[in-house]
């Protein structure tokens, strides 16, 4: 069903994303990490789901964000184990992988379950038994970025751990997915010398929103999927309204369902303004002056000038360095982005919620 407002996980179900789908394929086939990046409800998890299940190889599941939640905000080895437990009980139907998980220090398996002594188990211990069974074993993490918070070193644990099996085992493969600036530049480190991953390759599939075609073609075969009539005018009304972002059409079509057209759209409002809520309480730990050149630019100060200008009229003198800052790290994180040197937000209804 496309109007599931849960990640896709049937090819059936994922519209568009062919060209994305056979990159993540091929990408999961031959290189050691690959990785999933694009703004949120863009897709991510979808199309790692469907990539997942399409390719012929053993594959286990870690939402690194239910980990910083569950956690509190720093993630233990425990958390992670915890999470792995019911991932790995999965394959024991597989004798291989029995037989190589039995020989994890602290594991104790008993017929199709694991129980475990966290403090006892090494994690490149798992690895390196997933290793030996002699066939593809894809690691994936969903919302990457929130490794960070793993251990008291800023993840630096997890990112040796993942450069020493890029490094020496041969068969497991990363494929981690987040937004671009937290996981390519926080987490693994492309910029970053000291990053025990820098220089390794990194195999990367970025996710754009839909264009008008597609967009308008989801929300038609959408309804139709559910027997919901509706009149072309008012999908190109939603299009022009929610843009290309998937995740905005799907609530969009979901209320649609059940509520007239004017409705619906009003209701996808909504769930978009949580959304932005939660997102931008984020940014702000990160520092309240990007929400700022958020607004400004979603007012309308488009070209640097302007921006400058917005902030002296408001009264707050910031440095020329300061807004660069502030503007690069938006672009990386994949709020904005510069289009004949002015710059867009790109998640259009976020763009008119910000200016309320
Ligand atoms: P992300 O992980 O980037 O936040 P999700 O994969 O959770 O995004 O997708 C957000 C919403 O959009 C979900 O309701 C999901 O079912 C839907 N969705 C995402 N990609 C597609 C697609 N290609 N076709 C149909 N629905 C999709
Ligand atoms: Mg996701």
């Amino acid at each position: 069903m496309l109007l599931d407002p849960k990640p896709k996980s049937k090819s059936s179900d994922l519209f568009g994303r062919k060209r994305e789908l056979k990159i993540l394929i091929d990408s999961l086939s031959s290189n050691p990490i690959t990785i999933i990046t694009g703004i949120r409800r863009i897709g991510k998890s979808s199309l790692m789901r469907v990539g997942l299940k399409e390719i012929n190889a053993s594959y286990l599941i870690i939402d690194a964000r239910k980990m910083y939640t569950d956690s509190g905000g720093a993630i233990s080895k425990f958390n992670l184990i915890s999470q792995l437990q019911p991932e790995l009980e999965k394959h024991l139907l597989k004798e291989k992988i029995k037989k190589a998980l039995k020989n994890v220090k602290g594991f104790m398996i008993a017929g199709n379950s694991i129980e475990f002594n966290w403090k006892e188990i090494n994690i490149s211990d798992i690895l390196e038994a997933l290793n030996q069974i002699r066939k593809t074993f894809i690691i994936a993490i969903d919302e990457a970025q929130y490794l960070k918070y793993y251990g008291s070193r800023g993840g630096r644990d997890l990112q040796n751990m993942i450069a020493w099996a890029y490094d020496n085992l041969e068969n497991i493969r990363f494929l981690l997915t987040g937004s671009e600036i937290g996981l390519l530049y926080d987490f693994l480190g492309v910029e970053d010398y000291d990053n025990p991953l820098f220089g390794r390759y990194l195999s990367e599939i970025l996710l754009y929103p839909f264009s008008d075609i597609e967009a308008i073609s989801f929300l038609k075969k959408a309804l139709e999927e559910a027997n919901c009539s509706y009149k072309e005018t008012e999908l190109v009304e939603a299009h022009k309204h929610l843009d290309g972002i998937v995740g905005h059409l799907v609530q969009y079509g979901l209320h649609r369902l059940k509520k007239s057209h004017p409705e619906a759209l009003e209701a996808a409002y909504k769930v978009a303004r949580i959304t932005l809520k939660k997102e931008l309480k984020e940014l702000e730990k990160r520092s309240p002056r990007y929400i700022t050149v958020l607004k400004y630019i979603a007012s309308g100060a488009k070209k640097f000038s302007n921006i400058q200008k917005a902030f002296q009229v408001n009264g707050e003198t910031i440095s020329k360095s300061r807004i660069h800052d502030a503007l690069d790290i938006l672009r990386k994180t994949g709020w904005i982005e510069k289009k004949d040197n002015e710059w867009h937000i790109i998640d259009k209804v976020f763009e008119k919620l910000l200016k309320e």
